[in-house]
């Protein structure tokens, strides 16, 4: 259910980057209205909690149908807020299916009640552990994948039991506005997922308006901003921001994958993935032909707003200023444009862009460019790459191409971020049961899977007393003799030392 202009609202315009055309109109929601949407959910929470992992099950597949059944008009607009091309964000629809899909059929079996054994000490108590719902979930939400990135924290939110309140990014209104309606014709009774729209002002106050969890999705900037703004009321907060992330090449790796991968990976979504590849990193003596397929396929792309195009403009126009400040940067240091330039962006698009021989301390290596660029370096060996990827304080995700199964796993492992792939890219994303986030400046706490339900989701434990224990030593009543029994047992239990 959207939050409508109930009261009077000052409105703001969603464009089409593309065009500049007017998408539609929305409501700023100021803080009264926030507060006043959160006060409503805290009432849909309780209802949506009772009903059970049954009810709740069915109804989340229910509005996964509706999604499904909606695809079309959904990537429609997804392609008019943000100007990517309609198939890229057909794609993103079906990713975000999967995903609303597997927490949907999860969430009973993750969080719902199980025994624990207690332990020779505990003998006598019966102990249960079940995840109950926080209550209601504030998700703020980016532009580069309006769907499925918020769609990461609410179907898991929702599928925990908890009611949830959107707001969108001020670029990509239209899209949450129609996921909560989708939702609300398969839950007609209560709010459980509304949405607020407007700008910063509006995550802001949903951050301090006592939500019981903030999941964010964007700068790290922000999230300092929107974790400020939680210490007030001691909020939790779930963070996914942005990456700089690596795409390490063996000497022995399938070049032709390689260079396929690491460009769709870099461009695809005029490089606005916070998962995108933005650092290469290729052994010396898989370089000079790694560079020359890279080179030939990057100059096969296009950006544009026809069917045909490769990928969409860039959707917020602050952005062409930074992927024009980490162009100029890294030429102005001493790197090198095999492909394209500073020419390369205009307005609003922007032609990819192959960069090597860029120091590592200039812009384009160490901050997110979130554009169609990509640096690639020479290294001596995947060590040298392992320690260079991990140069940042970014810790996001990262890929690495090799045709040894071991080196690949142990370079993926020694990779300090929260996710890799092994001669793929971003293929850990589209996996529901894989739990998704970051380290370092790239956020903390996990979406996705598992994890990602409990997330959403708090950890109770029961014991319940079936029988008096055998020795009774949390009572005022313990004796000498009992405590003597206590310590000898701890000491057969536990006092033995260990030989390799
Ligand atoms: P922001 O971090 O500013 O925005 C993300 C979300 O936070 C938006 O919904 C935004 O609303 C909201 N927001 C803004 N200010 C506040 C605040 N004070 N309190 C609460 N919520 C707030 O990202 P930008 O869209 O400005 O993009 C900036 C950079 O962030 C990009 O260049 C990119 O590097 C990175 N980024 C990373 C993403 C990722 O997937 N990890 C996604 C998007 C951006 P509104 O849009 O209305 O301002």
């Amino acid at each position: 259910m959207s939050v409508a202009m109930e009261a009077e609202h000052e409105a703001f315009e969603s464009l089409n980057p593309a065009t500049g055309e007017v998408v539609a109109d929305h409501p700023v929601h100021d803080e009264n209205a926030v507060r006043a949407t959160v006060d409503r959910a805290r009432e849909a929470a309780q209802w949506w909690g009772a009903l059970g992992w049954k009810e709740r099950r069915l109804r989340l597949l229910n509005f996964k149908g509706a999604l499904t059944r909606g695809l079309g008009r959904v990537a429609e607009l997804i392609h008019e807020e943000t100007g990517k091309p309609l198939a890229d964000a057909q794609l993103e629809t079906i990713a975000a299916i999967t995903h609303l899909d597997w927490a949907a059929r999860h969430a009973h079996k993750v969080l719902g009640p199980r025994s624990v054994f207690p332990g020779l000490v505990a003998i006598n108590q019966k102990c249960t552990l079940e995840y109950h719902p926080l209550g209601v979930v504030g998700v703020i939400g980016p532009w580069n994948y309006p769907l499925f990135t918020p769609m990461g924290s609410i179907a898991y939110a929702l599928a925990a039991g908890n009611a949830v309140v959107f707001k969108p990014s001020e670029f990509t209104p239209g899209v949450g506005v129609l996921l909560a309606e989708i939702f609300a014709g398969v839950v007609p009774e209560q709010p459980v997922f509304q949405v607020v729209t407007g700008f910063g002002g509006t995550g802001a106050a949903l951050a301090g308006s006592g939500v019981d969890k903030v999941a964010f999705t964007g700068s790290t900037a922000t999230a300092k901003k929107v974790m400020a703004a939680c210490a007030e009321s001691l909020t939790p907060i779930v963070a996914e921001c942005g990456g700089k992330d690596a795409f390490i090449v063996d000497a022995d790796a399938d070049l032709d994958a390689a260079t396929d991968a690491a460009l769709w990976g870099a461009m695809s979504n005029a490089g606005q993935t916070c998962v995108g590849v933005e650092r290469v990193y290729v052994v010396d003596s898989a370089y000079e032909e790694f560079i020359g397929k890279l080179t030939e396929k990057a100059k096969a792309l296009r950006p544009g707003q026809d069917r045909e195009a490769s990928y969409g403009p860039i959707t917020m126009p602050d952005q062409l200023d930074v992927i024009e400040r980490h162009i100029g940067d890294a030429l102005g240091k001493g790197g090198r444009a095999l492909v394209g330039g500073a020419e390369s962006v205009k307005r609003p698009f922007v032609e990819p862009v192959v960069l090597v021989d860029v120091p590592d301390e200039s812009a384009a290596m160490c901050e997110e460019t979130f554009g169609p660029t990509i640096t690639v370096t020479r290294v001596e060996s995947v060590d040298e790459a392992v320690a260079k990827a991990n140069g940042t304080n970014y810790g996001l995700a990262g890929a690495v191409f090799s045709s040894s199964k071991s080196r690949a796993l142990n370079v993926a492992r020694r990779l300090r971020t929260g996710m890799t792939s092994i001669n793929a890219v971003i293929a850990f994303a589209t996996v529901p049961g894989l739990p998704f986030g970051g380290v370092g400046e790239s956020g903390f706490g996990r979406i996705h899977g598992a994890d990602g339900l409990r997330e959403f989701a708090r950890a109770k434990a029961i014991t319940r007393q079936r029988f008096a224990a055998p020795l009774d030593l949390t009572s005022f009543k313990r004796d000498d003799k009992g405590m003597a029994r206590a310590l000898q047992m701890v000491t057969v239990l536990h006092a033995k030392h260990y030989k390799r």
